[in-house]
C-alpha cells in the first residue's frame, strides 16, 4: 500500500543528517511509484512529485525537524493543499432557500446522501426539503421517501402514476414547495447512470438552470480508483459542481480518488461519507485524509508538537545575539531549558515514532525538574549576574543557594553545564565560519 511504502521509503531517509538531492529522488520515485498504486492519476501523479521534490529541495526547512520527518511534513502539507486545504463549510444563500444540488453516478451515494445532509443541517436548525428528481429508476422515488421519513425530513416528490414525468418541472415545483412552506435548505436528488451518459448530464444540467443551485455537490464513490479523473472531469465539464462529496469512505479505499478529484477539477472535497446508516457523515478534514493516505497520524501529530516546542523565535534571537558578538549567557541558558520543557511534554509520544533513536535518547535522559531547579538558581541571581557569569564567586553561590533553597553543590553543577553549553555555543560560532567577529576569543 501507499503508506507501507512511504513507511519503507522514510526508514531510508532516517539517520542521515540532511537532505540531498539523491535522498530527495529516491524519495520522490518511490512517492511517485506508490500513489500510483493507490490509484492516484497519472497526471496527478506528476504534478504531486514535482511540488514535493521543489519543496523538499528548497531552504523551506525546519529545524526542529529530522530529515526523514521533514520529507513526510512536505508530502503531507502537499497532500492537505490538493484537498482543499481548510475544510470548507456549506455556502448558503441570502435570500432562502438555500439550494443544494446533487450529482453523480448511479450507485455514488447521492440519495443516502441526501438523507444524511438533511439530518444534519436539520439538527443544527434547519428545516430541509428533499425533492426527488430521480425519475429514472422505477424506484428512485420511493427510496428517498423512506430516506427522508429515517432522516425526520419532508419530502417532495411528483404524484405517482402520473407516467415518467419532468424532473425539471418537479425541481422547479419543488423549490416553490420550499418557498411556499418556510423550508430554508431544498435538496435536490437527481438521476445517474452506471456510465457517464450525455442524456442525463443534460438533464443534470437542465435542472441546475432551472432552480439555480448554490451548490452543486458531486458525490463520488471512493472505491472508483483510475476511473476518478474520467468521471469528475465529465461531470465538472457537464453540469459543473462547487464540492466534492467522497462517499464510501468506510470501504478500504484509500483515498486515492479524493487526491485525483480535487486536483483535477481544482474543487474541494467538502463532505466524507463513511457507511449506509444516516450518522456515517461528517464534514471533510484535508489533514484527516492526508494522514488517512500517509496513514501516518501519530508521526504527524508528533512532528506538530515537535514543531510547537521549539520556538523560532528564541532560537532567531539567540542565533542574531551571537552573530552580534555577543556570548551565551545565563539568560539564554534558561531559554533553551524552558524548551526543553516544552519537548518534555512530547516524550510519552516517542514511543510511537519509528527510528529517531538519537532523539529518543536524548528525550527519555531528560527530566523536567531537572528545568525547575535551573529555573529556580537562575531566578535567584541578579540581572547583572545572569549576563556576567564570570563574576559569580563563592559567596555569591552560596547566596543564590539558600535564595532558590538549594545547595551550593546544586549551583555548582548548573555553573559546570553552563559553562559546558556556552563553550558549545562559541564552537558552533566559529564553526559558522565568522573569525572576524569581535568579541570572539581565540
Ligand atoms: P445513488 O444511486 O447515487 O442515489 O446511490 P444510493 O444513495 O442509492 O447508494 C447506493 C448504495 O450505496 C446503497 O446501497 C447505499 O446504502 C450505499 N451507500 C451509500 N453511501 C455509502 C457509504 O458511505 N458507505 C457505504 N458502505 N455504503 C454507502
Ligand atoms: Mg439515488
Amino acid at each position: 500500500s501507499l503508506s507501507d511504502r512511504l513507511t519503507a521509503t522514510f526508514k531510508n531517509l532516517r539517520g542521515k543528517g540532511r537532505l540531498s538531492e539523491a535522498d530527495v529522488d529516491a524519495t520522490v520515485r518511490e512517492i511517485r511509484r506508490a500513489l500510483l498504486d493507490a490509484d492516484v492519476a497519472l497526471p496527478v501523479v506528476k504534478q504531486f512529485t514535482a511540488a514535493v521534490r521543489e519543496r523538499a529541495l528548497s531552504d523551506e526547512v525546519s529545524g526542529a525537524l529530522n530529515p526523514a520527518q521533514q520529507v513526510v511534513k512536505i508530502v503531507n502539507d502537499q497532500l492537505v493543499e490538493i484537498l482543499g486545504g481548510q475544510s470548507r463549510r456549506l455556502q448558503f444563500a441570502k435570500n432562502p432557500p438555500t439550494v443544494i444540488m446533487l450529482a453523480g453516478l448511479q450507485g455514488s451515494g447521492k440519495t443516502t446522501l441526501a438523507g444524511k445532509l438533511g439530518k444534519w443541517l436539520n439538527g443544527q436548525g434547519h428545516k430541509p426539503l428533499l425533492v426527488a428528481c430521480d425519475l429514472q429508476r422505477p424506484n428512485a422515488v420511493n427510496q428517498l421517501q423512506v430516506v427522508g421519513q429515517r432522516a425526520g425530513v419532508q419530502v417532495f416528490a411528483p404524484e405517482p402514476g402520473n407516467g415518467v414525468g419532468d424532473p425539471v418541472a418537479v425541481a422547479r415545483a419543488g423549490v416553490a414547495e420550499a418557498v411556499s412552506r418556510q423550508h430554508d435548505i431544498v435538496i435536490v436528488d437527481t438521476a445517474g447512470r452506471l456510465g457517464i451518459d450525455a442524456e442525463l448530464m443534460q438533464q443534470a444540467t437542465d435542472i441546475r438552470d432551472a432552480v439555480s443551485p448554490d451548490e452543486v455537490l458531486f458525490v463520488i464513490d471512493a472505491m472508483i480508483g483510475q476511473d476518478a479523473v474520467q468521471t469528475a472531469q465529465a461531470f465538472a465539464d457537464g453540469v459543473d459542481f462547487t464540492g466534492v462529496v467522497l462517499s464510501k469512505l468506510d470501504g478500504d479505499a484509500r483515498g486515492g480518488a479524493a487526491l485525483s478529484v480535487a486536483q483535477v477539477t481544482q474543487r474541494p472535497v467538502m463532505f466524507a461519507s463513511t457507511g449506509e446508516g444516516l450518522d456515517d457523515f461528517e464534514p471533510f478534514h484535508p489533514d484527516r485524509m492526508a494522514s488517512r493516505i500517509l496513514d501516518m497520524g501519530d508521526v504527524l501529530t508528533l512532528i506538530e508538537q515537535a514543531e510547537k516546542a521549539f520556538d523560532n523565535k528564541d532560537a532567531e534571537a539567540l542565533a542574531s545575539k551571537l552573530e552580534g558578538g555577543e556570548d551565551f549567557d545565563l539568560n539564554d541558558f534558561l531559554t533553551q531549558m524552558a524548551s526543553l520543557r516544552n519537548m518534555g511534554s512530547i516524550k510519552k509520544m516517542i514511543a510511537m515514532m519509528p527510528g529517531a533513536a538519537q532523539m529518543r535518547e536524548q528525550l527519555e535522559a531528560f527530566d523536567e525538574r531537572e528545568v525547575d531547579r535551573v529555573e529556580a538558581i537562575v531566578r535567584s541571581m541578579t540581572p547583572h549576574e545572569r549576563t556576567n557569569p564570570k563574576i559569580l564567586n563563592g559567596s555569591r553561590r552560596s547566596r543564590i543557594a539558600r535564595g532558590s533553597g538549594m545547595t551550593v553543590t546544586d549551583v555548582n553543577q548548573l555553573m559546570e553545564r553552563f559553562s559546558q553549553a556556552q563553550k558549545m555555543m562559541r564552537q558552533m560560532r566559529s564553526g559558522k565560519g565568522m573569525p572576524n567577529m569581535p568579541g570572539m576569543g581565540g
